[in-house]
């Protein structure tokens, strides 16, 4: 037979075929090797095995005995006990299978058996239910399930036509047994052995056998950690090391021509977080290695200021800027917010949209390769190959969250080595921060604006929905309010979202009272009415703004002071927080609503409890990651980013900790990996499929 090797896909191991590899597959393990990673999800302890004499009832116990008969024993009407004796030199006891004939036939008279489970006592009988159990290969004589501490695997199922298709904890450990039995010496290393002694981890050898059979608690502990320390570390190699090959970019320095004259412009002063970040950019940038900054601050806090400052450092050094925004509405709401503040200034803007004319489109693309224009917004659609720059030095992407790492990869690429400035508005706990964007320098502005009115919180009942909105259009004859109304988060699809939202649209507009004017924004109004809609709610001839979510980013009207969430259960709470975070931008106090359904769930009164109880966002971010766990946490875009085979970037933080330390370290003292010791890292490092990030900056 060919020797299994680590690559080979599980459906070609013994005992595996199509259909129980699709099982697997499901869970994401496709090769021997991803199986190898599987982890137990508890070991327990069989390694001393009791005479059937001194068993206890009610204990979990291991016995070991042969078997003597076997038979069956009907029970009331449909029960059938199938019955296996096995005795030992101290006396004998019963398996019992219930309605379960097939189990028996794994039995023959004078088999060695071991069987593991809780024992009972009837009419002084002894008894196992269902016991785990194996029978003794002659052979072999090696037990693989019991007389030694025992992985319990987590049991998968998937249906499969008609049929559902269960692979059992025991399955799954007879065929990693086999498995390692057959190739646990030819696992090759992946951690140099001076970081596997400094670290006090196992080679990796040992460290995915002790995964699986352990010859001792402790050392199941070490093996997991080795394993989920050898991923953190290449995760943070691969991150890391475009920075310690000091790939070099332009250094810009501020030249105080264009940059002053945009600040004397405005009309606010700007924060001391704002000034402080400006600071560190103007830092950054003045560098030979490229900037890559994360800035995050909450919703209103001023981000795109400081953003525009970066990159008027660019332009007046005579570089170009990408700016990159997740939707139409907000790069079009971007390119007004830019157009109006660089009005005074020599600075040609442009904006790249997904929908114009072959001709028009044909000449923004030859100003930009020409270098003709300064600073370009647009959306994805900057990645397209056709996009040339004649000399890109900065990209900045707003609302970074809501892209995938390649997107913004592939930006940078455009350049040589630009600078990056990446914003989010959604506050990540540092820990994810670090894990995330363990590549990036980040910036925090915290201080929002002086000047801004109170928001306050508050619930409605949908059962009381219908006065709720009542009393709203009072409101707003009386106080002349703008609001918007955010239809419910159908995750399913986007045209659902739309109909949810028409019909909000449709119901209010029948209760509205006549001098209320309301409108409707959602993803297929064309582009000119969307920007009409959006000029009639800022200058007030519109009251009444009804949306899909997709208005959570970025769009900036200052007066807009009532925030009504419909079917705010279904939100997450960043979401949830973004929204919020599109009111109480102005002078006068701010108030959400958000409208529940009279029965949630437990997880979704969490959240709405969470979201009644604060305005911040790192706190609410917290909250989100403990209900959700750290995947979903960042929505599915960036879900295999942060996909860990073995760790948990929450629960492992010392070691992730401890790997980004281990990385830096290695890559300060060898920056291109090229010494011997090192070789077994440089040798791994270009095979992993993950974005190799040092190529693309
Ligand atoms: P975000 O951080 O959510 O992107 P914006 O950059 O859109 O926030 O800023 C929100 C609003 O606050 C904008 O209208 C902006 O012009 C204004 N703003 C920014 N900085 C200041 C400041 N220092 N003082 C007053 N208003 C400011
Ligand atoms: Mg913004």
């Amino acid at each position: 037979m060919q020797k299994i090797n680590l690559n080979q896909k599980i459906q070609f191991l013994k005992g595996i075929g199509p259909r129980k590899a699709r099982v697997f597959e499901k869970i994401g393990i496709k090769t021997t090797e991803d199986l190898l990673y599987f982890k137990p999800k508890k070991y327990v302890d069989r390694r001393s095995i009791t005479k059937i004499r001194y068993l206890k009832a009610n204990q979990d116990e291991v016995v070991y005995g042969q078997v003597f008969t076997k038979g069956t024993r009907r029970v009331g009407r449909n029960k059938e006990f199938f019955i296996v004796i096995i005795k030992d030199e101290t006396g004998w006891m019963e398996l019992v299978f219930v309605n379960t004939p097939y189990f028996v036939k794994s039995f023959r008279i004078g088999d060695e058996v071991v069987a593991c489970g809780k024992v009972l006592e009837y009419k002084g009988i002894k008894q196992m239910f269902h016991p785990e159990f194996e029978v003794l290969d002659k052979k072999r004589r090696d037990l693989i399930h019991a007389g030694k501490i025992i992985p319990i695997y987590p049991q998968i199922s998937s249906s499969q036509g008609k049929s559902k298709i269960i692979l059992r904890p025991k399955f799954i450990r007879t065929l990693i047994y086999e498995i390692l039995e057959e190739i646990k010496e030819d696992i090759p290393e992946k951690l140099p052995e001076y970081i596997v002694k400094s670290q006090k981890l196992l080679s990796r050898k040992k460290a995915i056998y002790y995964l699986h059979f352990p010859y001792s608690f402790g050392i199941a502990e070490t093996a997991q950690k080795t394993l989920i320390f050898e991923e953190f570390f290449y995760y943070f190699i691969h991150l890391m090391l475009y920075r310690y090959q000091k790939f070099k970019t332009f250094p810009i320095k501020v030249k105080h021509e264009l940059t002053k004259r945009f600040i004397d412009s405005l009309k606010f002063k700007l924060t001391n977080d704002q000034k402080r970040v400006i600071r560190e950019i103007e830092v950054d940038m003045a560098k030979e290695l490229p900037m890559r900054r994360l800035l995050q601050g909450e919703v209103g806090s001023g981000k795109t200021v400081v953003a525009l400052y970066a990159a008027l450092i660019a332009i007046e050094n005579g570089f170009q800027v990408a700016f990159m925004a997740p939707t139409e509405i907000l790069a079009e709401q971007h390119f007004s917010v830019i157009t109006s503040f660089f009005k005074k200034l020599p600075v040609e803007c442009s904006i790249l949209k997904g929908k114009i004319k072959t001709k028009e489109k044909r000449e923004i693309l030859r100003r930009i390769l020409d270098g003709e224009i300064n600073l370009v917004v647009g959306t994805h659609s900057l990645i397209q190959e056709e996009v040339e720059f004649k000399n890109l030095g900065l990209v900045i992407v707003d609302e970074q969250h809501k892209f995938g790492v390649s997107q913004r990869a592939t930006l940078v690429k455009k350049g040589k080595f630009p600078h990056l400035l990446v914003m989010t508005a959604t506050p990540i706990p540092r820990t994810l921060a670090l894990a995330l964007y363990g590549d990036l320098e980040i910036s925090t502005i915290k201080e929002m604006p002086a000047g801004r009115g109170k928001i306050t919180t508050s619930l409605v009942k949908k059962s009381n929905r219908k006065e709720f909105y009542s009393r709203l259009f009072e409101k707003i004859i009386r106080d002349r309010e703008k609001v918007y109304i955010v239809a419910p988060f159908i995750e399913k699809s986007e045209k659902l979202e739309v109909k949810a939202c028409e019909e909000i649209f449709s119901e209010i507009s029948k209760w509205l009272p006549e001098q209320i004017k309301i409108g409707i924004l959602h993803s297929r109004i064309s582009s000119e009415e969307r920007i009409e809609v959006m000029e009639k709610f800022k200058n007030g001839e519109i009251s009444i703004l009804t949306a899909t979510p997709m208005i959570e980013v970025g769009i900036d009207v200052k007066d807009a002071t009532i925030m009504v969430i419909e079917g705010a259960e279904r939100f997450g709470l960043a979401q949830l927080h973004q929204l919020r975070g599109r009111i109480g931008r102005g002078e006068k106090d701010s108030f959400c609503v958000v409208i529940v359904d009279d029965n949630i769930s437990e997880d979704a009164k969490k959240r709405i409890n969470a979201f009644l109880k604060t305005n911040d966002g790192f706190s609410l971010s917290e909250v989100d990651l403990r209900l959700r766990g750290p995947g979903d946490f960042l929505g599915t875009r960036q879900h295999g980013y942060l996909n860990f085979k073995t760790g948990d970037i929450l629960k492992n933080k010392d070691i992730l900790l401890k790997a980004k330390r281990q990385a830096e370290a290695v890559l300060e003292k060898d920056p291109e990996l090229k010494l011997l010791e090192n070789k077994v890292i440089s040798s791994n490092i270009y095979t992993e499929d993950r974005i190799f990030l040092s190529e693309i900056g």
